[in-house]
């Protein structure tokens, strides 16, 4: 079964109503967390744990990195798998 969200990494602290997951900008850059219902954003999957550390995303695309990509920053460690 295909997950809905192969990448999450938190529940949401901030809304309390969706998953963490990362991502990144389709320009590229660095991938980050974002809350998939409240968007808020977060510099790492370890920032993501504080809720005051979010910010709000740049108004660009965002998409999934590949698994490599996750693999290559080490956040494999954070993805939740259940
Ligand atoms: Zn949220």
């Amino acid at each position: 079964m295909k997950q809905k969200y192969p990448f999450k990494v938190n529940w949401c602290k901030q809304c309390d109503q969706g998953w963490i997951e990362i991502v990144r900008y389709s320009k590229g850059g660095k991938p980050f967390v974002k809350c998939s219902e409240c968007d808020g954003k977060w510099d790492t999957p370890l920032d993501s744990n504080d809720a005051n550390k979010a910010s709000i995303p740049l108004d660009q695309r965002i998409k999934r990195p590949t698994t490599q990509e996750v693999i290559e920053l080490g956040w494999d460690k954070y993805i939740r798998k259940f």
